[in-house]
């Protein structure tokens, strides 16, 4: 398997940090999200809690009347689902825009596989501080990232130097790196097989490293296989994307209110154009496009405009865009605030606007599949999405989609939009093993 490069994000506090982001009395204190402790008799867990808190002694999963004993100034706050899975959303969605590989792990984190992205992003310790940069900026809350070869090493290095982290592990250095950590600190190594580890005398990765396989097989049944496996950094399982973008949108906010037309769609047609690129990139197509417009006293108005057939291309944007500020009836106030987002994305079962299909003699068209023809000669047709890649990505996303078992086996493979009506530019990009020009 060539070199990945899997990140791991992983929010700091997330609700209790978004309860601090929400109100700003609370930052700098012991904020504990959970069931209410009635004065120490309440029943109930911690869910989050602030790392002011944590230096009480507070951890998740605590029983709050313990929590409450240890921190009884401590501000204990219910949750506020809603919320927080509103700003999981917002952080997926900027996830997305460093990878289509992105597996959210649980509401506040996430696996993202950037193999290749050097030439977009930088090199990992560049791409790190991207990520965490753009999650603050879009959300105001920090996140820890790790960044390694595999999705086990990721997760411990996003754990590494938590809060506000970014660990690095360079590619080789796995197995360094995991080396002085306690066992405890492998992934999937909970309490219990911490304990019996340590108990056999296996106090640190390292430990469990240098003894083989079959001895911590005869020990620990199959799961010493697995935590060998764990502690030599050998982790092949991929990134599995499960998440999926339901609306892209940007908006800009002024420095003082206007209401100088002119300037408003000069604004409306830079972030149609911006918004219209990404799309491109992302290979999205919507057919509900919003209008989204903040006066003076900060009222907020949208308006939805749901077309026949899904659109990304800037100039349908635009016209909606200036249409609806147009129409919208300000009332004499300035605008605060402008904005255009797009949704209802075309489904899987639509025309695709990436079609993979590797057997150029036959033209062999499949969609919603990829076809790839082998070196060995077999064509092989593979579920398998496109994704979302940038289009000089595609190709090999979708090999990589398609299973490790293809990589350098394949012949050609080429990818293209398809439904463009001559509208967008030709994308096309052929895998390094096919040099055969577009047809
Ligand atoms: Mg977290």
């Amino acid at each position: 398997m060539g070199i990945r490069t899997i990140v791991h994000v992983d929010m700091d506090a997330f609700y209790a940090s978004i309860e601090q982001l929400d109100a700003p009395e609370l930052r700098g204190k012991p904020v504990i999200v959970g069931a209410d402790p009635k004065s120490g008799n309440g029943r109930g867990v911690v869910s989050t809690c602030s790392y002011e808190a944590r230096k009480f002694g507070v951890r998740s999963a605590m029983p709050v009347s313990q929590a409450y004993r240890l921190c009884p100034e401590g501000i204990f706050v219910p949750g506020r689902h809603k919320r927080y899975s509103e700003l999981s959303g917002i952080v997926m969605e900027t996830l997305s825009e460093f990878s289509p590989l992105v597996e959210g792990v649980s509401i506040d984190e996430a696996f993202l596989d950037c193999t290749g992205t050097e030439g977009l992003f930088g090199p990992a310790i560049q791409l790190g501080k991207k990520i965490k940069a753009r999650v603050r900026e879009r959300t105001g809350l920090t996140a820890s990232a790790g960044i390694a070869g595999c999705k086990s090493v990721a997760k411990i290095a996003s754990d590494y130097n938590k809060p506000d982290g970014l660990t690095v592990v360079p590619p080789g250095g796995e197995k360094d790196f995991l080396a002085p950590l306690p066992v405890e600190r492998l992934w999937g190594v909970g309490p219990k097989t911490a304990a019996r580890l340590k108990q056999l005398g296996y106090n640190f990765v390292r430990d469990v490293a240098k003894t083989p396989k079959e001895d911590l097989e005869r020990l620990l049944g199959r799961w010493g296989a697995h935590i060998y496996e764990l502690a030599n950094a050998i982790d092949p399982r991929p990134v599995a994307p499960g998440w999926q973008r339901k609306s892209i949108s940007e908006e800009t906010t002024f420095e003082s209110d206007t209401d100088d037309l002119k300037f408003l769609r000069d604004v409306l047609t830079g972030i149609c154009e911006s918004l219209s690129q990404k799309m491109l990139r992302e290979n999205l197509k919507g057919r509900t496009l919003q209008f989204k417009i903040r006066l003076t006293g900060f009222e907020t108005f949208t308006r939805s405009h749901t077309l026949p057939s899904p659109v990304f291309d800037m100039h349908t944007l635009r016209e909606f865009a200036w249409d609806q500020l147009e129409r919208f009836d300000r009332k004499g106030k300035a605008v605060r605030l402008i904005g255009v987002g797009v949704t209802e994305f075309a489904e899987d079962d639509a025309e695709p606007q990436m079609d993979l299909f590797a057997s150029v003699e036959s033209n062999q068209k499949s969609k919603g599949k990829g076809v790839v023809e082998t070196s060995e000669g077999q064509t092989r047709e593979e579920k398998g999405q496109p994704g979302n890649a940038a289009p000089n990505e595609a190709v090999d996303r979708l090999i990589f989609a398609m299973g490790e078992k293809f990589k350098g086996k394949v012949k050609r493979a080429v990818i293209r939009p398809r439904g463009t009506d001559g509208r967008m530019p030709r994308l096309l990009r052929q895998s390094e093993h096919d040099d055969q020009k577009e047809t």
